[in-house]
């Protein structure tokens, strides 16, 4: 049967000499496996749009009730370039959907919106973290793991909050405030509240609101290390590029 189906290409993976598998994120399927052949080949038609992050209309060799399926041919409908074109960018969308890969069995159809959205923000934005917190945020919350941010998790205080800590899950205040413990600025625990209860229709907003650093991604991202187990490499390799941040030099 033919079917087209839109998705976002989550991961390219070899597949035999010529061929590849691509992951797909779709409206209607959630999660599904597309067989791209020949894409490899140098005459191929359709390997420019069997690229990581792109947006695309697939017309597939659909098979009821199976997650894989052919590729007949496919459009592009949004590349993302500005993603594909800054190593930052590049490596933060890695994360987003490495992280989706790790735990998409049954994805929920917002999902792919929030996404979507999540990659036209980061393809036009000067501040790459704010959309990505946004969207770890919202996994966070879809997944059971939101941080406690409107009071200390030990003992309810709602003042002197002064660490967000991952394996307590949330804002820490003064008195139950130990060692080991990473302690935030004011306007670093506003940040992480506000990421954690900020609506996406007020975006805009939020993302004037604070320059968006690594730290705020990195801190929402040990939450979801910290409750799902999964550590990813290519979180691994943004960390390194931030901390080494040979972009200035
Ligand atoms: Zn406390």
């Amino acid at each position: 049967m033919n079917k087209t189906v839109d998705g976002i290409i989550l991961e390219v993976k070899d597949y035999r000499e010529y061929d590849a598998i691509l992951r797909v994120l779709t409206f209607e399927d959630g999660m599904i496996s597309v067989v791209a052949k020949g894409i490899r080949k140098i005459a191929s038609k359709n390997a420019a749009v069997s690229q990581r992050f792109m947006h695309v209309r697939f017309y597939l060799d659909y098979k009821e009730g199976q997650t894989i399926h052919g590729m007949r041919t496919a459009d592009k409908l949004e590349s993302f370039r500005h993603i594909r074109e800054d190593l930052i960018k590049q490596s933060i969308a890695s994360v987003l959907c490495d992280m989706l890969l790790s735990f998409c069995s049954d994805m929920e159809k917002e999902v792919y919106e929030k996404l979507l959205l999540t990659f036209k923000r980061l393809d036009q934005t000067a501040k790459p973290y704010a959309p990505a917190a946004m969207f770890l945020a919202y996994i966070l919350a879809l997944q059971g793991m939101k941080p406690v941010v409107e009071r200390c998790v030990h003992c309810g205080s709602v003042e002197r909050i002064c660490s967000f800590s991952a394996a307590d899950g949330g804002f820490v205040c003064a008195d139950c405030y130990r060692q080991e413990m990473r302690k935030e600025t004011r306007e670093d625990l506003k940040c992480f509240r506000l990421l954690v209860l900020a609506d996406d229709a007020h975006y805009d907003v939020m993302e004037q609101y604070a320059e968006w650093s690594f730290h705020h991604f990195d801190g929402l991202f040990s939450f979801f290390e910290q409750y799902s187990g999964i550590h990813l490499k290519s979180m691994r390799f943004l960390r390194n590029i931030e901390t080494m941040d040979f972009r200035n030099s």
